[in-house]
């Protein structure tokens, strides 16, 4: 075998591979020249229009589809190719065989060994399997949110009787009751107002999300500054000092859930602080290409790393209520309110006595670089 014989064979070898490892993706993949003319696609695609890939090649989207989804195509294409930026969509797409799919179609520009424009590139991800189990998930989450709200609600009410039926008693047998009957009773009142308590942060916990307040553009400094002045009690009676820094953005969320959240991990930062040091706590905000991320650091009591994940679960609390008030469900409010505006929450903390760093981040209102 000479050279050039081996060149090709290695050339055939290259090509063979490239083939197979495109066939073995579950994806669709495809490319068209500027005209929109299909150059090439893989086995996927060949099977989602139900021809094989040889009668595809020099098809345009007019002969795959019908009219309407292939105007829609030609549109997608024509837009991709004028920004010469990648173009992201999904699309409900009916497939020749009659199969509804949802396809998240990812095109980019095809360019030649010179970096001249000669078509686009396409990869569909089939998305049908996961939004339908979406649509369950859900469908069960409201269907658990709307038990959690109907079961706290409820029990609001058989609590109040015995807590005004304690109350009752206490008044009745007043003069004869020893000083010991005497604090078993104020024992089962706090008792059922704690319950209250529970049952209320439940009841609250279960509405957050429910889409009833609508995101509009807020300043989240704005926001920061009217939950500082909510705090001031709170900060004048601890000597807590606030620093603030980072560009503060206007954001498409909830008011009162953006407050709350705030609210929460600040007044917490105040609440668990070490003893005999004041609170010295920072707020910031930083942005990088795609989302916000807020920070509250403090330098109070600090949380162990092993105990670190189970506090933003409902009333998971690592202290007594002697040692610092509260029911152990605003971790849970704030990951609730975080994650359902498609953000992240955590905590960083080196451990006991180190202070501790509460983070979350927000998405920005659009994607940089591709586009939808
Ligand atoms: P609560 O403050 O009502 O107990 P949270 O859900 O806000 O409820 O907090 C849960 C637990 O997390 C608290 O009981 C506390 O043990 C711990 N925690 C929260 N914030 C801090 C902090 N900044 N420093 C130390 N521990 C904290």
């Amino acid at each position: 075998m000479d050279e050039k014989q081996r060149i090709e064979q290695d050339l055939r070898q290259q090509k063979a591979l490239l083939k197979s490892l495109l066939d073995s993706t579950p994806d669709f993949i495809f490319y068209k020249n500027l005209e929109g003319i299909y150059l090439g696609c893989n086995r996927p695609f060949a099977e989602l229009v139900n021809k094989k890939e040889q009668d595809i090649i020099g098809k345009t989207d007019y002969d795959l589809f019908d009219r309407k989804l292939a105007d829609f195509f030609r549109e997608q294409d024509r837009l991709m190719l004028k920004q010469g930026q990648p173009r992201r969509n999904d699309e409900w797409v009916t497939c020749p065989d009659g199969r509804e799919v949802l396809l998240d179609t990812l095109k980019t520009p095809y360019r030649g060994p010179d970096g001249e424009l000669i078509g686009l590139l396409g990869i569909s991800r089939d998305l049908t399997e996961r939004k339908q189990i979406e649509v369950e998930l859900a469908r069960s989450n409201d269907e658990l949110e709307q038990f959690a709200y109907v079961i706290s609600h409820d029990l609001r009410q058989p609590l109040r009787m015995i807590s005004s039926y304690i109350q009752l008693l206490e008044n009745h047998l007043d003069s004869h009751l020893d000083e010991d009957t005497r604090q078993m009773m104020h024992f089962a009142a706090d008792g059922a107002t704690r319950m209250n308590q529970m049952l209320v942060s439940l009841l609250e916990y279960s509405r957050v999300g429910r889409k009833s307040e609508p995101a509009e553009k807020l300043s989240t400094r704005e926001i920061l500054d009217e939950v500082l002045l909510f705090l001031r009690p709170a900060i004048d009676e601890s000597g807590a000092r606030i620093e603030i820094s980072g560009n503060w953005p206007q954001l498409d969320v909830p008011r009162d859930e953006f407050t709350r959240l705030l609210q929460n991990l600040i007044d917490n930062a105040i609440k668990y602080r070490a003893a005999g040091q004041a609170p010295k706590i920072t707020v910031e905000v930083t942005a990088d290409d795609h989302e916000y991320r807020f920070c509250i650091a403090d330098n109070g009591i600090g949380i162990d790393p092993e105990q670190q994940k189970r506090l933003f679960k409902v009333f998971q609390r690592l202290h007594t209520r002697e040692q610092y008030q509260g029911t152990g469900i605003g971790l849970a409010f704030c990951r609730k309110i975080v994650e359902g505006s498609g953000g992240r929450i955590w905590i960083e903390s080196p451990g006991s006595g180190s202070g501790s760093r509460f983070c979350f981040t927000l998405p920005m209102p659009t994607a940089a670089g591709v586009q939808a």
